[in-house]
């Protein structure tokens, strides 16, 4: 007899754990199936953003960027290191170390909460009067039955259909955090966030890198001014980087790849190295899921058809996170997984798609929230712009991380913040302050009258904040 709950969720993601925290939280019976296995084949709740994604790669950034920094950038603080060493294999068990505290973290807070786990690979079997059954199967081997299903299955790493992942030359992001010495020549395909976020803690390890790029643009996503800085910046720091890349033929050798392109100009090249990250996107997962069973409609994707709501096309069935539209990050996964949960409660959840900010953990960082200067010429919007750069700031200098700048973008007849640019150290913390000011529909005069602590990265803001209104004070 399968047991019975209020809500199944399919995956213990970031959409998933967290969505049956709320529910368990709104008083309702809840299991979480997850099917993730850790090197001993035990449960290792987390998704691919704990196991092989944000926790993993930040932890390598982190211990990256010591590494560097203890070599280029501490001389000038008088600071005089010599005999600097590279333990790979204890960086990679910290790493390691990390993602097993947020397994367990997840773990602990499932029993906190009063939310049942199973391990394995939940699928649909049949639905009917009382809600859906679902199998799990492997470890676990059981049925259980919903009265609502959330699936939360995430996604995998896209593959070119010449060149699968073998994980030992040619890698997904699973085998791009576990390389287990560093590469003379890598080689990245893909200059999106992951080939640049990777790409820059393998340099900064000691790995030539050459990033080849399908598009003429880099980072077209962002904001041009911010994309051209970073492009600027990247290349000083020693990536390569080679936009409109056509990828031809790959090669395995023994112990290396080719890669035959054609560059941009035409002309037919070749790349030897001896590893390659291909980080060209990433698709929808539904593997094992059994859709068909009960009929729950896929587009022609892959994803999982849902409305604004995150409801799919079947009565009481839900999902969230990088299996639906919308962008692939763990925070829009966790705010839908919260909002479904309200809702099945009764609630008003809600998430807003305009305030979902994007961070890329490169150095400097990169982040930003609402419409770039692009999309707003191109929707024809009257706006204002202001920027501040941090060599004007005095808690840069301090720090001696100077490069890059905040840039605000608003109405110009209301002032309103349409959107807020950084590139620049810790933009990813500063980003927080733009995203509550948009949230709460502020305009750029608002951020620009409050008070901020000096000496903080934080007054770049306030400073770009006034020169929308050609009044910065310090530059
Ligand atoms: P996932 O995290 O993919 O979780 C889905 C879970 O469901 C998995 O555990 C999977 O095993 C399980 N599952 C799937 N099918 C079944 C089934 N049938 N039965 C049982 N279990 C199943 N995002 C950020 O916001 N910030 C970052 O810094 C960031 N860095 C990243 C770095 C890398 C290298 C990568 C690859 C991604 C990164 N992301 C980042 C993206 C982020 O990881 C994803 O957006 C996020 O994990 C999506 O959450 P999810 O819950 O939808 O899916
Ligand atoms: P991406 O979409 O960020 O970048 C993929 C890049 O590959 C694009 O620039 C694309 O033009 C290029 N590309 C596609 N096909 C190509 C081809 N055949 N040849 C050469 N280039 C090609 O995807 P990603 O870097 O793989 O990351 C996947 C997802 O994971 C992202 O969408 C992102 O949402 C998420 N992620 C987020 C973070 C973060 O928030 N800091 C970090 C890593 C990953």
């Amino acid at each position: 007899m399968a047991k019975n709950f209020d809500v199944v969720v399919i995956g213990g993601g970031p959409g998933g754990y967290v969505a049956a925290i709320r529910a368990a939280q709104l008083g309702m019976s809840v299991v979480c199936i997850d099917e993730w296995k850790n090197e001993q084949g035990g449960p290792a709740l987390g998704g691919t953003c704990t196991n092989v994604g944000c926790i993993p790669s930040k932890a390598m950034l982190q211990s990256a960027e010591h590494f560097e920094h203890v070599q280029h950038g501490l001389a000038e603080h008088g600071v005089e290191v010599k005999g600097v060493k590279l333990n790979l294999a204890q960086m990679l068990a910290r790493k390691n170390g990390v993602v097993r505290q947020n397994n367990d973290g997840i773990q602990y807070l499932f029993k906190k909460n009063k939310v049942s786990f199973l391990h394995g690979r939940g699928s649909f079997v049949k639905a009917d009067a009382d809600g859906y059954e679902i199998a799990v199967s492997a470890p676990a081997s059981e049925s259980v039955k919903g009265r609502h299903v959330i699936v939360a299955t995430g996604s995998n790493p896209r593959e070119l259909p010449n060149a699968p992942f073998d994980e030992k030359l040619v890698l997904s992001n699973t085998g791009a955090l576990a390389i287990d010495a560093v590469p003379k020549r890598l080689g990245v395909i893909g200059a999106g966030v992951i080939g640049l976020e990777m790409g820059s803690v393998w340099r900064r390890l000691g790995a030539e890198v050459t990033i080849l790029e399908a598009l003429p643009a880099f980072l077209a996503a962002a904001d041009e001014q911010v994309a051209k800085e970073a492009h600027k910046l990247f290349v000083k720091q020693g990536l390569a980087i080679e936009m409109g890349a056509r990828i031809g033929d790959i090669r395995k050798g023994g112990k290396d790849v080719t890669v035959e392109y054609t560059a941009a100009n035409g002309e037919a090249r070749k790349l030897v190295v001896d590893k390659l990250i291909v980080s060209i996107g990433r698709v929808p997962n539904t593997n094992g899921l059994n859709p068909e069973a009960v009929g729950l409609k896929l587009d022609e994707r892959g994803f999982i058809v849902v409305d604004d709501d995150c409801r799919a096309s079947l009565p009481n069935v839900w999902a969230v996170g990088d299996v639906v539209r919308g962008p692939m990050l763990a925070h829009k996964s966790e705010e839908e997984g919260v909002a479904v949960a309200e809702r099945i409660a009764g609630q008003h959840g809600h998430v807003n798609f305009n305030t979902i900010p994007w961070v890329i953990y490169t150095s400097p960082e990169i982040a930003w929230v609402g419409k770039t200067e692009q999309q707003l010429k191109a929707e024809g919007v009257a706006y204002k712009a202001g920027s501040f750069p941090f060599l004007a700031n005095g808690r840069a200098r301090a720090l001696g991380d100077t490069s890059g700048f905040v840039k605000f973008l608003a109405d110009a007849k209301s002032d309103e913040i349409l959107g807020v640019h950084i590139i620049g150290p810790m933009a990813s913390e500063l980003i927080s302050e733009a995203v509550v000011a948009m949230e709460f529909r502020a305009s750029a005069e608002d951020i620009a009258r409050i008070c901020h602590a000096h000496p903080t990265l934080s007054e770049a803001t306030k400073e770009a904040a006034l020169a929308v209104d050609k009044r910065a004070l310090n530059f």
